[in-house]
């Protein structure tokens, strides 16, 4: 669903060329969950962008689904980790969002965005503003948004990384859920060892900084149990990709 070949990504400040990121593929197969990990400044958020057809490859090649992407794409969805929530606009309306920018009228937007605020439990809230919201319901809403556009292809920047450890552990258990409930593809990037380890089928591990690197590469096999997150099979896996996370740590310069 989403591959990169090779890819690069160069920033122009002040006229100097900046190599974000080197030489990076990776593969995201149709409905698999992916993790990029990685210490920041090594280019995940770059990748994302690129990914998401917001910014321009410098050399290799970046296809979603089969094509070469050259701009967004009305069905890859992207969440950053600020939520992108607009303050003025309802839970519902929020969520709406996607489908009103493609001229959908309001009864349709209504019935199509009503199940997927069930199914993420916001129905009790779809008239209320963001602010009245806590941080793990604010990026429930900021989900069901991106699902609003029926997705294929859904990219996460650090989604979870502002919230607390247990609203944190239900969004990725709601987010599983959600997954597996649609043909969809995920690439999750995080700087959290347990929360690549717990969501993904594959983990790409980015080291290095000017330019980023993909280093190394974990397959965590699936399905999982219920109580994978405490087997010993979770641990093993976090430990396989704290390993490659520490490997060579020299070339990481930090
Ligand atoms: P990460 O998400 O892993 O923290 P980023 O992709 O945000 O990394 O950034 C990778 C590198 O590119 C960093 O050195 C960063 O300073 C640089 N960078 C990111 N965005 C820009 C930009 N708009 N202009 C110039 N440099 C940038
Ligand atoms: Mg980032």
């Amino acid at each position: 669903m989403l591959e990169l070949d090779g890819v690069s990504i160069i920033y122009t400040v002040r006229g100097k060329e900046l190599a974000a990121v080197e030489n990076a593929s990776l593969v995201c197969p149709e409905g698999k969950i992916c993790a990029l990990i990685g210490p920041s400044g090594c280019g995940k958020s770059s990748l994302v962008q690129a990914a998401a057809g917001l910014k321009k490859i410098a050399s290799g090649r970046l296809l979603v689904g089969g094509k070469d992407v050259r701009s967004t794409r009305e069905n890859t969805a992207v969440i950053f980790q600020d939520f992108g929530l607009l303050p003025w606009k309802t839970v519902a309306q929020n969520a709406e969002l996607p489908l009103l920018l493609r001229g959908i009228a309001r009864g349709e937007r209504r019935g199509r965005v009503a199940p997927i605020l069930e199914e993420l439990g916001l129905s009790p809230f779809a008239s209320f503003y963001p602010l009245r919201l806590s941080g793990g319901l604010r990026q429930r809403v900021a989900i069901a948004r991106a699902l609003a556009s029926d997705p294929d292809l859904l990219l996460m920047d650090e989604p979870f990384s502002s919230l607390d450890t247990l609203t944190r552990e239900s969004l990725q258990d709601k987010l599983l859920e959600v997954a597996a409930r649609r043909k969809m593809s995920i690439l999750i990037v995080t700087h959290s060892i347990e929360e690549a380890a717990f969501l993904a089928d594959s983990i790409y591990v980015m080291k290095g900084r000017i330019p980023g690197r993909v280093a190394c590469f974990v397959e965590a096999p699936r399905p999982r149990s219920a109580s994978f997150r405490t087997s010993a099979s979770f641990f093993k896996l976090c430990v396989a990709v704290r390993t490659c996370l520490e490997s060579k740590a020299e070339g990481a310069d930090r």
